[in-house]
């Protein structure tokens, strides 16, 4: 197959590792004359995608004729080949954002006796990646590790990239320094694997913040990281890590906060992280029929699909992810409410029967939201129900200026955002504006910008997209507005 970087053949020949067996699996020797087919453009990798199920690091070797390939016995029995076989081996560009969030490793057994029979998860995880940094894993592939003396022999069993939509079956990705890697102990290894709780906090756990800016949400990656530790982790890992971890399960959380800062935005992307898809949105007011009895039924409707997939699927069932916005509008302090109805008090209980029947299921995550935490039936923030609740407040500068950057993003691609604004003035001057509020001092910047341009000609002549600028003047219009 051609490419623009002049590689030809996709097919190689299969040999021996020249010498002695290379210990560590991801790595692969070609001749020097063949190493630039492999090139990463912008990087100092080389990397091949070798019969269509792993990726492998090249590095040039002089007893390798051009057009070979040099695999070691386990690179070979993994791609089911043998010596002398033709296979496809292509260069391997990796996509952008490939770096892996979870590995997991089964390890299989370590050649040489070990007199230690404990491996510390810390220490060899800082090693691996180390190691392995920029290497690419595939679910299924097996790695050795070579390791004071001892011969790890792993598979991997989990490889999942952070912030894929399909991240809960991405099966390769690259590993990078925040790759948070769990080991796993095969029965017949012999080995116990020590102070795995220490790698999981090593990691993402200690993450204090995450850069959400590439999703479209400005100054909320600390919440982000309390949420990702809180709720998040339980759903992100397997049962099995989870559960070893000591991370705990939760099937709620509420976000709170005054209106327009991010709540709807943060939910909805959490929910694509989760099940990869756009998840279920409801609001309080409209779940709230006017017809009595009518609102118990949309309440229970809500979770009919979570219901007939675990009654159908079990353990294999999907994870629902279901935000509730203005979830205050039903589910206010039992009691409080003046209609003498006992209308609201029986939506309450609806939704908590729900809830707590969700116990069995697991595979609902419930995300309520609301301005008004005060008014929240208490019952609904108890353990095993909302329990992770996370302020979202108006952003500070920096979250401010983030939120101005993403707003004006487009208008600085397509050249109408004069070079004379000041994003940094502008996040100073706005204390107390929230994200949307930003949102409409863009929006409004941008309309004294067309006025000016309309008022300027004639409105019978086209105008002139070139010449539209968006100014700072027109931002401190808006700002006064
Ligand atoms: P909430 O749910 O807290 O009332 P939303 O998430 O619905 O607020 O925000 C409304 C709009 O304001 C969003 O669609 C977005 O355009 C903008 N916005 C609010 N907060 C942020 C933020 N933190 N980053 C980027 N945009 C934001």
């Amino acid at each position: 197959m051609a490419s623009r970087f002049g590689f030809q053949s996709s097919t190689m020949i299969v040999t021996n590792t020249p010498g002695a067996d290379l210990a560590l699996t991801n790595f692969a020797y070609c001749s020097p004359s063949d190493l630039h087919n492999f090139a990463v453009p912008g990087t100092k990798l080389f990397l091949a995608l070798v019969a269509d199920s792993f990726v492998l690091s090249l590095s040039p070797h002089e007893n390798i004729r051009t057009g070979q390939i040099a695999l070691n016995a386990i690179q070979r029995r993994h791609a089911r080949v043998s010596s002398g076989d033709t296979i496809s081996v292509r260069r391997f560009i990796p996509p952008e954002d490939y770096n892996l969030a979870l590995l997991t490793l089964e390890l299989e057994f370590v050649k040489k006796g070990t007199r230690n029979e404990q491996i510390d998860a810390v220490i060899l995880a800082n090693q691996l990646r180390k190691r392995f940094s920029k290497q690419v894993m595939t679910s299924g592939q097996k790695v050795t590790f070579e390791y004071h003396g001892n011969n790890y022999i792993f598979t991997v069993t989990q490889a999942a990239v952070e912030g894929r939509e399909d991240s809960k079956d991405a099966e390769r990705g690259m590993i990078s320094s925040d790759t948070y890697i769990v080991f796993e102990a095969s029965n017949s290894s012999g080995i116990k694997i020590v102070n795995q709780r220490e790698a999981a906090s090593s990691n993402i756990f200690r993450q204090k913040e995450f850069n959400l800016q590439s999703l479209g949400i400005g100054g909320l990656g600390a919440e982000f990281a309390d949420i990702f530790r809180r709720a998040f982790a339980s759903r992100v890992f397997p049962p099995h890590v989870t559960s070893k971890l000591g991370i705990k399960h939760v099937k709620g959380m509420l976000l709170y906060g005054p209106p327009g800062t991010g709540k709807t935005l943060m939910a909805r992307q959490i929910g694509k992280m989760l099940n990869g898809r756009e998840p279920k949105i409801v609001n309080g007011p409209e779940v709230l029929s006017k017809f009595v009895g009518e609102t118990e039924k949309n309440v229970r409707d809500l979770f009919a699909d979570a219901e007939n997939d675990q009654r159908t699927n079990g353990d294999q069932s999907d994870l629902h992810v279901i935000i509730f916005d203005e979830i205050d509008a039903i589910c206010k302090s039992r009691g409080s409410t003046r209609d003498g109805t006992g209308v609201h008090d029986s939506i309450v209980n609806q939704l908590l029967t729900k809830i707590d029947g969700v116990e069995s299921l697991n595979n609902v995550l419930l995300i309520g939201m609301t301005n008004r935490k005060d008014l929240l039936d208490e019952a609904l923030l108890r353990p095993g129900r909302l329990e992770v609740q996370v302020e979202i407040s108006l952003p500070d500068e920096n979250g401010r200026l983030q939120i101005l950057q993403i707003h004006t993003n487009k208008m600085k691609e397509n050249s109408f955002l004069s070079p004379d604004v000041n994003l940094q003035e502008l996040a100073a001057r706005t204390k107390n504006y929230s994200g949307a509020e930003l949102e409409g001092v863009v929006k409004s910047a941008v309309s004294f910008a067309l006025n000016r341009q309309l008022s300027l000609d004639d409105l019978t002549k086209p105008v002139d997209e070139e010449s539209i600028k968006v100014t700072m003047d027109d931002f401190l219009h808006a700002l006064h507005d």
